[in-house]
């Protein structure tokens, strides 16, 4: 999930990386979605224009997932290549 964000963001152009990719399970009850700031931009500029995305991405979330022809890996919807392999969604 984490790993998926930081992708999205930088395939718009974003700098980000993440943070304490270990540390999961350390944050208490919350929901995924508060978690995502583990995914931290290199510039809080961006902040605007990154939460766009996240939400255009949450909202394309409600689509059904697809699997990669090439590794089987799941995607979600709103992702047009898989993102373990970077293959093309099938159509
Ligand atoms: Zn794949």
């Amino acid at each position: 999930m984490v790993w998926q964000i930081r992708d999205l963001l930088i395939s718009r152009g974003i700098p980000c990386f993440v943070k304490n990719e270990y540390a999961i399970g350390a944050m208490g009850d919350l929901s995924p979605f508060d978690c995502w700031p583990e995914v931290w931009l290199t510039d809080d500029e961006w902040m605007p224009k990154a939460r766009q995305i996240l939400e255009d991405w949450q909202n394309q979330q409600q689509g059904s997932a697809w699997y990669c022809r090439q590794c089987g890996e799941e995607n979600g919807a709103g992702f047009e290549l898989c993102w373990q392999c970077d293959s093309e969604r099938p159509d």
